[in-house]
């Protein structure tokens, strides 16, 4: 299973959005990191 980031564009620039909680990251850095901080549960048995 992947979780694939939703990104928006504003007049601030692009983000990220994490389908699984809603939050917004200024890079898909962050947003990785995110995701394997708080939804690293949802990879086991890829
Ligand atoms: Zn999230």
């Amino acid at each position: 299973m992947r979780l694939k980031a939703k990104k928006i564009e504003s007049r601030y620039g692009k983000f990220l959005v994490c389908p699984r909680c809603g939050r917004v990251f200024k890079d898909s850095k962050a947003y990785t990191k995110h995701v394997n901080k708080s939804h690293r549960h949802l990879f086991k048995g890829e």
